[in-house]
């Protein structure tokens, strides 16, 4: 019998799949996946159910995306960052952050060359990276407080380096990069000639004191940088599977010319409510960060309820709880356990990092805390368990 592929053979399952079944099996209360448990915005769904219902979003979208949904993405960047983007040349929608993330390694990064990864990473960089037969060269940021070390950083760039892939708001440490940091990385960048592919989905979820720096909009970056959104994490719909890549014409380019087969495009109902949320303007992202802070207040309560130590996050809806004090063990073994006997679910984060690095994660787990305040508060309830 014919089998699968080698490229594929090293993949695994993903750590969220394998966390949903676990916590599935033992009904536990899920902080795992980065899944809201409540509906998003209900004017946002009813444009989506007008879409359907008007006869005129059933059928193919364009393939970059809908018109107005590329203004939506482009002037969106024009507000928050000053970026002057071309929604006709610099803006492709994607079936998720996740494929525009992929569209972009598979259109801008050649076979044989390397591509920076910073770690804790979000796990689909990595299979992207070896599906488009490239190198990735691991860069590590260290506990507690997940910074990366600057030479570290500077000894991975080398004259075969093609990119970095970053994210900020950092998935799963809570990190927002400073601007010295993305000072940092986009001078290695210019020096070497590199291209930036920046995954900025959490660039909303910013709390108080934090300031979320698009790297594009630093001196000499545009040109070298495509920029990655979300609405699944924008506006609480991760189930329509609308993402964006925005950036300059000549990289969009190249992430067009990959993404048009892949999906050539993307679902168009939802893109048309996805344009509607863009003209909701400012209120909706101060509710929203405003909601999430409030969730980030119970989420610490559920830490602390169970004896974990924890950083306030400064921005996502992940924070990293440290159960050193706790359990001996590493991450995998601490979830299983919170699964089995004390009914939470929450991702081990050496899933977010290389064989050579995963210790650095080992006395963490990553809570999920974009959940009801229900279930955060009975995750509470249970995490006291730890205690007993
Ligand atoms: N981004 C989400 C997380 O980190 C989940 C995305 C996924 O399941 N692929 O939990």
């Amino acid at each position: 019998m014919p089998s699968y592929a080698q490229r594929v053979a090293p993949f695994g399952t993903t750590i969220f799949t394998e966390i949903n079944t676990l916590a599935q099996q033992y009904n536990a209360v899920n902080l795992g996946q980065g899944r809201p448990d409540f509906d998003g915005p209900q004017d946002i769904v009813d444009a989506g159910a007008e879409a359907l219902k008007s006869g005129t979003a059933n059928q193919y979208a364009p393939g970059p995306g809908l018109l107005s949904l590329r203004e939506g993405v482009a002037n969106h960047a024009g507000v928050f960052y000053n970026l002057d983007i071309d929604a006709n040349s610099g803006v492709i929608v994607t079936a998720g952050a996740t494929q525009g993330v992929f569209s972009s390694i598979m259109g801008l990064v050649d076979p044989g060359e390397e591509v920076i990864i910073i770690e804790p990473y979000f796990d689909s960089y990595v299979p992207g990276v070896m599906m488009a037969g490239a190198k990735p060269v691991f860069v590590p940021m260290h506990p507690p407080n997940w910074t990366f070390i600057e030479e570290e950083l500077r000894a991975a760039f080398n004259e075969n380096t093609r990119a970095i892939i970053l994210n900020t708001p950092n998935n799963p440490t809570g990190r927002v990069y400073t601007r010295e940091e993305l000072q940092l990385i986009a001078d290695l960048c210019i020096e070497h000639d590199v291209i930036c592919i920046s995954d900025e989905v959490y660039e909303h979820l910013i709390y108080e004191g934090q300031e979320h720096i698009a790297i594009a909009s630093l001196d000499g970056m545009f040109e070298r940088t495509v920029t990655v959104g979300s609405a699944g994490k924008t506006f609480g719909m991760t189930g329509w599977k609308i993402g964006w890549v925005y950036g300059h014409p000549e990289l969009i380019t190249g992430v067009w010319r990959a993404h048009q087969f892949i999906v050539f495009a993307t679902n168009h109902p939802t893109q048309s409510a996805v344009a509607y949320a863009f003209t909701l303007g400012n209120s909706y992202y101060e509710e929203y960060r405003a909601l999430y802070t409030r969730k980030r207040n119970l989420v610490m309560q559920v830490i602390d309820a169970g004896g974990l130590s924890a950083i306030q996050p400064q921005g996502t809806y992940f924070v990293m709880g440290d159960f050193s004090q706790i359990f001996d063990g590493n991450d995998v073994e601490f979830c299983k356990h919170l699964i089995e006997h004390v009914g939470v679910a929450t991702i081990p984060p050496s899933a977010f990092f290389s064989p050579e690095h995963k210790h650095l994660a080992e006395n963490h787990i990553r809570f999920a805390f974009c959940k009801s305040d229900e279930t955060l508060e009975k995750a509470a309830e249970k995490m006291v368990k730890l205690r007993q």
